[in-house]
Protein backbone atom coordinates (compact mmCIF):
# COMPACT_ATOMS: atom_id res chain seq x y z
CA UNK A 1 0.00 0.00 0.00
CA UNK A 2 1.50 3.36 -0.58
CA UNK A 3 1.22 6.34 1.34
CA UNK A 4 -1.29 7.77 -1.09
CA UNK A 5 -3.63 5.06 -0.81
CA UNK A 6 -3.73 4.94 3.28
CA UNK A 7 -6.47 7.21 3.66
CA UNK A 8 -7.63 9.69 1.32
CA UNK A 9 -10.27 11.27 3.51
CA UNK A 10 -7.73 11.71 6.38
CA UNK A 11 -5.01 12.70 3.80
CA UNK A 12 -7.43 15.25 1.91
CA UNK A 13 -8.08 16.99 5.15
CA UNK A 14 -4.20 17.60 6.14
CA UNK A 15 -2.27 20.80 5.29
CA UNK A 16 -0.49 19.98 1.96
CA UNK A 17 3.19 19.92 1.43
CA UNK A 18 3.67 23.11 -0.68
CA UNK A 19 5.52 23.50 -3.58
CA UNK A 20 8.49 25.59 -2.62
CA UNK A 21 7.89 24.84 1.06
CA UNK A 22 10.23 22.93 3.24
CA UNK A 23 8.71 20.34 6.06
CA UNK A 24 11.39 19.27 8.86
CA UNK A 25 9.50 16.00 10.11
CA UNK A 26 10.60 13.02 12.15
CA UNK A 27 10.59 9.25 10.76
CA UNK A 28 10.24 7.91 14.09
CA UNK A 29 12.55 5.29 15.74
CA UNK A 30 12.33 2.72 12.49
CA UNK A 31 8.73 1.06 12.58
CA UNK A 32 6.50 2.70 9.89
CA UNK A 33 3.61 2.34 12.05
CA UNK A 34 5.04 4.86 13.97
CA UNK A 35 5.51 7.17 11.46
CA UNK A 36 3.15 10.10 12.04
CA UNK A 37 -0.06 10.53 9.40
CA UNK A 38 1.45 13.87 8.53
CA UNK A 39 4.70 12.49 7.89
CA UNK A 40 3.10 9.81 5.85
CA UNK A 41 0.85 12.57 4.43
CA UNK A 42 4.23 14.39 3.51
CA UNK A 43 5.89 11.39 1.68
CA UNK A 44 2.71 11.20 -0.50
CA UNK A 45 3.66 14.30 -1.37
CA UNK A 46 7.25 15.14 -1.28
CA UNK A 47 9.22 15.86 -4.64
CA UNK A 48 12.70 15.54 -2.64
CA UNK A 49 12.98 14.10 0.37
CA UNK A 50 16.17 14.86 2.30
CA UNK A 51 17.08 11.66 5.01
CA UNK A 52 19.12 11.07 7.38
CA UNK A 53 21.25 7.44 7.25
CA UNK A 54 19.44 6.32 10.49
CA UNK A 55 15.65 6.68 8.61
CA UNK A 56 14.28 3.32 8.56
CA UNK A 57 14.70 1.67 5.05
CA UNK A 58 10.79 0.98 4.92
CA UNK A 59 10.00 4.27 5.78
CA UNK A 60 11.55 5.26 2.35
CA UNK A 61 9.80 3.05 0.33
CA UNK A 62 6.62 4.82 1.68
CA UNK A 63 7.61 8.52 -0.55
CA UNK A 64 5.96 8.81 -4.09
CA UNK A 65 7.56 6.27 -6.72
CA UNK A 66 8.76 9.64 -8.67
CA UNK A 67 10.15 11.60 -5.10
CA UNK A 68 13.86 11.91 -5.64
CA UNK A 69 15.75 10.53 -2.41
CA UNK A 70 19.03 12.36 -0.92
CA UNK A 71 21.07 10.52 1.20
CA UNK A 72 22.30 13.66 4.14
CA UNK A 73 23.60 13.34 7.87
CA UNK A 74 25.87 11.10 9.34
CA UNK A 75 25.43 7.81 11.13
CA UNK A 76 28.50 7.32 14.29
CA UNK A 77 31.98 8.18 12.53
CA UNK A 78 31.01 7.32 9.09
CA UNK A 79 31.24 9.90 5.89
CA UNK A 80 28.99 12.71 6.50
CA UNK A 81 27.84 15.71 4.74
CA UNK A 82 28.76 18.85 6.17
CA UNK A 83 25.90 20.38 7.74
CA UNK A 84 25.80 24.15 5.80
CA UNK A 85 25.74 21.71 2.59
CA UNK A 86 22.33 20.32 4.23
CA UNK A 87 20.96 23.56 4.81
CA UNK A 88 22.01 25.06 1.26
CA UNK A 89 20.60 21.77 -0.24
CA UNK A 90 16.83 22.59 1.62
CA UNK A 91 17.02 26.36 0.31
CA UNK A 92 18.36 25.63 -3.12
CA UNK A 93 15.62 22.89 -3.33
CA UNK A 94 12.98 25.23 -2.23
CA UNK A 95 13.89 27.77 -4.87
CA UNK A 96 13.34 25.67 -7.38
CA UNK A 97 9.80 25.63 -6.16
CA UNK A 98 10.39 21.92 -5.17
CA UNK A 99 7.91 19.81 -2.24
CA UNK A 100 10.98 19.69 0.44
CA UNK A 101 10.76 16.71 2.53
CA UNK A 102 13.83 16.77 5.25
CA UNK A 103 12.88 13.81 7.31
CA UNK A 104 15.06 12.63 9.77
CA UNK A 105 14.98 9.69 12.80
CA UNK A 106 12.84 10.20 15.64
CA UNK A 107 11.77 13.43 16.37
CA UNK A 108 13.48 16.38 13.94
CA UNK A 109 14.09 18.21 16.89
CA UNK A 110 15.63 15.50 19.74
CA UNK A 111 19.50 15.58 19.02
CA UNK A 112 18.65 16.01 15.52
CA UNK A 113 19.72 19.75 14.49
CA UNK A 114 16.60 20.77 13.48
CA UNK A 115 16.80 24.11 15.08
CA UNK A 116 19.55 24.65 13.28
CA UNK A 117 17.94 23.84 10.08
CA UNK A 118 14.67 25.82 11.23
CA UNK A 119 17.13 28.91 11.63
CA UNK A 120 19.09 28.70 7.97
CA UNK A 121 15.36 28.08 6.70
CA UNK A 122 13.97 31.18 8.24
CA UNK A 123 16.56 33.24 7.69
CA UNK A 124 16.62 32.36 3.68
CA UNK A 125 12.50 33.42 3.94
CA UNK A 126 12.04 30.08 3.27
CA UNK A 127 8.39 28.90 4.59
CA UNK A 128 8.38 25.62 6.54
CA UNK A 129 6.96 23.35 9.08
CA UNK A 130 8.18 21.35 12.07
CA UNK A 131 6.32 17.91 12.24
CA UNK A 132 7.37 15.77 15.47
CA UNK A 133 7.96 12.32 15.51
CA UNK A 134 8.33 9.54 18.17
CA UNK A 135 11.90 10.05 19.31
CA UNK A 136 14.11 6.62 19.46
CA UNK A 137 14.40 7.00 23.30
CA UNK A 138 10.40 6.75 23.73
CA UNK A 139 10.65 4.17 20.88
CA UNK A 140 13.31 2.21 22.31
CA UNK A 141 11.46 1.94 26.03
CA UNK A 142 7.99 1.25 24.90
CA UNK A 143 9.86 -1.87 22.23
CA UNK A 144 11.30 -3.00 25.74
CA UNK A 145 8.54 -3.19 28.13
CA UNK A 146 9.56 -0.04 29.92
CA UNK A 147 7.23 2.33 30.64
CA UNK A 148 8.81 5.91 30.17
CA UNK A 149 7.57 7.26 33.87
CA UNK A 150 5.12 5.75 36.21
CA UNK A 151 3.98 6.99 39.15
CA UNK A 152 5.90 5.57 42.35
CA UNK A 153 8.80 5.32 40.57
CA UNK A 154 9.99 8.55 38.39
CA UNK A 155 8.73 12.13 38.65
CA UNK A 156 10.59 13.60 35.62
CA UNK A 157 12.73 11.68 32.55
CA UNK A 158 16.21 13.06 31.29
CA UNK A 159 17.12 12.55 27.76
CA UNK A 160 20.76 13.14 27.66
CA UNK A 161 23.29 12.69 24.42
CA UNK A 162 26.66 10.52 25.39
CA UNK A 163 28.61 12.64 23.65
CA UNK A 164 28.55 15.21 26.82
CA UNK A 165 30.20 12.69 28.43
CA UNK A 166 33.22 13.02 26.37
CA UNK A 167 36.31 15.09 27.99
CA UNK A 168 36.17 18.45 26.90
CA UNK A 169 33.17 18.54 25.24
CA UNK A 170 31.30 21.71 25.03
CA UNK A 171 28.64 22.16 26.83
CA UNK A 172 28.64 18.96 29.07
CA UNK A 173 26.08 17.31 31.65
CA UNK A 174 26.79 17.50 35.34
CA UNK A 175 26.96 14.01 35.48
CA UNK A 176 26.85 14.32 39.38
CA UNK A 177 23.57 16.28 39.97
CA UNK A 178 22.25 13.68 36.99
CA UNK A 179 23.00 10.59 39.08
CA UNK A 180 21.72 12.36 42.42
CA UNK A 181 18.14 13.01 40.47
CA UNK A 182 17.78 9.15 40.72
CA UNK A 183 15.18 9.67 37.84
CA UNK A 184 15.38 7.49 34.52
CA UNK A 185 18.04 8.80 31.93
CA UNK A 186 17.50 8.00 28.29
CA UNK A 187 20.68 8.32 26.43
CA UNK A 188 21.67 8.38 23.02
CA UNK A 189 24.87 8.56 21.46
CA UNK A 190 26.16 7.06 24.38
CA UNK A 191 27.58 3.57 23.32
CA UNK A 192 31.23 4.34 22.37
CA UNK A 193 31.54 6.52 25.03
CA UNK A 194 29.69 4.09 27.84
CA UNK A 195 32.78 3.60 29.87
CA UNK A 196 33.33 7.18 31.02
CA UNK A 197 29.28 7.65 31.25
CA UNK A 198 29.52 4.50 33.95
CA UNK A 199 32.50 5.91 35.78
CA UNK A 200 30.72 9.70 35.96
CA UNK A 201 27.42 8.09 37.20
CA UNK A 202 29.23 5.81 39.93
CA UNK A 203 31.28 8.82 41.17
CA UNK A 204 28.02 10.78 41.17
CA UNK A 205 27.00 8.14 43.99
CA UNK A 206 24.31 6.36 41.63
CA UNK A 207 24.29 3.11 42.74
CA UNK A 208 26.20 0.13 41.29
CA UNK A 209 23.44 -2.07 40.79
CA UNK A 210 21.07 0.40 39.46
CA UNK A 211 19.27 -1.33 36.73
CA UNK A 212 19.80 -0.19 33.17
CA UNK A 213 18.98 -1.38 29.38
CA UNK A 214 20.48 -1.22 26.34
CA UNK A 215 18.15 -1.56 23.00
CA UNK A 216 20.02 -1.48 19.46
CA UNK A 217 18.05 -0.75 16.43
CA UNK A 218 14.94 -0.41 18.14
CA UNK A 219 11.66 -1.04 16.61
CA UNK A 220 13.99 -2.12 13.55
CA UNK A 221 14.08 -5.60 12.18
CA UNK A 222 17.42 -6.45 13.63
CA UNK A 223 16.12 -4.43 17.58
CA UNK A 224 17.78 -6.60 20.06
CA UNK A 225 17.86 -5.85 24.06
CA UNK A 226 20.19 -6.32 26.55
CA UNK A 227 19.30 -6.04 30.53
CA UNK A 228 21.85 -5.23 33.17
CA UNK A 229 22.89 -2.86 35.93
CA UNK A 230 24.98 0.40 35.65
CA UNK A 231 28.14 -1.36 37.20
CA UNK A 232 27.46 -3.98 34.63
CA UNK A 233 27.00 -2.04 31.39
CA UNK A 234 30.72 -1.99 30.22
CA UNK A 235 31.15 -5.37 30.18
CA UNK A 236 28.04 -6.76 29.35
CA UNK A 237 27.70 -4.40 26.53
CA UNK A 238 31.34 -5.50 25.12
CA UNK A 239 30.16 -9.18 25.30
CA UNK A 240 26.75 -8.31 23.89
CA UNK A 241 28.57 -6.93 20.89
CA UNK A 242 25.73 -4.23 20.64
CA UNK A 243 25.99 -1.59 18.11
CA UNK A 244 25.02 1.67 17.81
CA UNK A 245 22.89 3.05 16.94
CA UNK A 246 21.52 2.21 20.56
CA UNK A 247 19.96 3.43 23.38
CA UNK A 248 20.79 3.64 27.10
CA UNK A 249 18.59 3.50 29.91
CA UNK A 250 19.41 3.84 33.37
CA UNK A 251 16.97 4.00 36.19
CA UNK A 252 14.35 2.01 38.65
CA UNK A 253 12.01 1.93 36.15
CA UNK A 254 13.87 -0.38 33.84
CA UNK A 255 12.93 -3.15 36.43
CA UNK A 256 9.28 -2.69 35.86
CA UNK A 257 10.03 -4.70 32.79
CA UNK A 258 11.04 -7.70 34.18
CA UNK A 259 7.71 -7.46 36.81
CA UNK A 260 5.91 -7.10 33.13
CA UNK A 261 7.16 -10.41 31.96
CA UNK A 262 6.52 -12.38 35.54
CA UNK A 263 3.27 -11.55 35.12
CA UNK A 264 2.65 -12.56 31.70
CA UNK A 265 5.23 -15.00 30.95
CA UNK A 266 3.41 -15.64 27.42
CA UNK A 267 5.21 -12.46 26.61
CA UNK A 268 8.50 -13.73 27.31
CA UNK A 269 8.95 -15.59 24.02
CA UNK A 270 8.93 -12.10 22.18
CA UNK A 271 11.00 -10.08 24.78
CA UNK A 272 13.06 -7.77 22.69
CA UNK A 273 11.38 -7.96 19.49
CA UNK A 274 9.32 -5.51 17.74
CA UNK A 275 6.72 -4.94 16.73
CA UNK A 276 4.91 -8.47 18.50
CA UNK A 277 3.71 -10.85 15.73
CA UNK A 278 0.41 -9.89 14.05
N1 LIG B 1 16.49 12.66 16.25
C1 LIG B 1 16.74 11.30 16.70
C2 LIG B 1 18.06 11.16 17.41
C3 LIG B 1 19.26 11.42 16.52
S1 LIG B 1 20.78 11.22 17.36
C4 LIG B 1 15.58 10.86 17.61
O1 LIG B 1 14.79 11.67 18.05
O2 LIG B 1 15.49 9.66 17.87
C5 LIG B 1 21.23 9.59 16.86
C6 LIG B 1 21.09 8.63 18.02
O3 LIG B 1 19.72 8.30 18.19
C7 LIG B 1 21.77 7.30 17.84
O4 LIG B 1 23.13 7.39 18.16
C8 LIG B 1 21.02 6.44 18.82
O5 LIG B 1 21.46 6.69 20.13
C9 LIG B 1 19.63 7.00 18.70
N2 LIG B 1 18.76 6.23 17.81
C10 LIG B 1 18.14 6.66 16.70
N3 LIG B 1 17.35 5.70 16.18
C11 LIG B 1 17.46 4.64 17.01
C12 LIG B 1 16.87 3.34 17.03
N4 LIG B 1 15.99 2.93 16.12
N5 LIG B 1 17.21 2.51 18.05
C13 LIG B 1 18.07 2.90 19.00
N6 LIG B 1 18.66 4.09 19.01
C14 LIG B 1 18.36 4.95 18.04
Amino acid sequence: MSAAEFSPVLLSQLPELRSGHVWLAGAGPGDPGLLTVLALAALARADVVVHDALVDARVLELARPAARLVPAGKRGGGPSVAQTDITGQLIAFARQGLRVLRLKGGDPCVFGRAGEEALALAAHGIPFRIIPGITAGLGAMAAALIPATMRGVSQAILFATGASADDGADGSLDWAAVARLDQPIVLYMAITRITAIQQRLLAGGMPADMPAAVVHAATMQEQSLLITTLVGLVEDLRASALAPPAIVVIGRIVSVRARLLELLPLLEKEAGTWPLPR
